[in-house]
């Protein structure tokens, strides 16, 4: 894999004092700008939440999902303990947002959230994670603290770092709870 990586900034926050980096992979014709959010203190085993876009719940708060609550409540703690944020650019689990909005469609007409991806021709998680392991090498980091319900983001990461799960839990609400119930019975999230 081909990647860039910036020059570090800083990036003041309600949650804290944050610096910047920004990691650019190259997939084909495809440029991919991830971020990185980090303390300036990692510690030997920091908290890392892995966060894939989201550009509706991230941005406009869509109460669809639990992406925007995750992503805000993740800063808050790493702010606090000392960590890392790598907001990967893959919107909807990489299929790119033009087709989650068509999935989302379907959605409001019955679909699931797997269903709906399936329609459209794609699985239901497209995310490669590659680059997180360039990234953890890049920082010297061995073993992270993972914030995620998640357990294929921890069977894809362990293969890079040594993992302890810590969980990130989202209060529901009548717009999303199907959609965490999808996540719970049939992605096996461990919610
Ligand atoms: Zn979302």
């Amino acid at each position: 894999m081909q990647f860039q990586v910036s020059n570090q900034a800083k990036l003041p926050t309600p949650f804290g004092d944050f610096c910047l980096q920004s990691f650019k992979e190259q997939q084909g014709a495809l440029e991919l700008d991830h971020l990185v959010v980090f303390t300036k203190e990692l510690g030997e085993s920091p908290l890392v939440r892995v966060h894939s876009e989201c550009l509706t719940g991230d941005v406009f708060s869509s109460q669809k999902c639990d992406c925007g609550g995750e992503l805000q409540m993740a800063l808050e703690r790493i702010g606090k303990e000392g960590g890392m944020l790598i907001y990967l650019r893959q919107e909807g689990r990489g299929i790119g947002l033009f087709n989650k909005i068509n999935a989302y469609a379907l959605q409001d007409q019955g679909y699931d959230t797997i269903e709906a991806n399936e329609a459209i021709g794609f699985k239901d998680d497209e995310r490669d994670y590659t680059i997180v392991k360039h990234i953890f090498t890049h920082y010297g980091i061995r073993k992270i603290r993972l914030l995620t319900n998640n357990p294929k983001k921890i069977e894809a990461l362990k293969a890079f770092v040594e993992i302890k799960r810590c969980s990130i839990l989202v209060p529901s609400n009548c717009h999303n709870h199907a959609y965490l119930q999808t996540k719970k019975l049939k992605m096996g999230h461990l919610l």
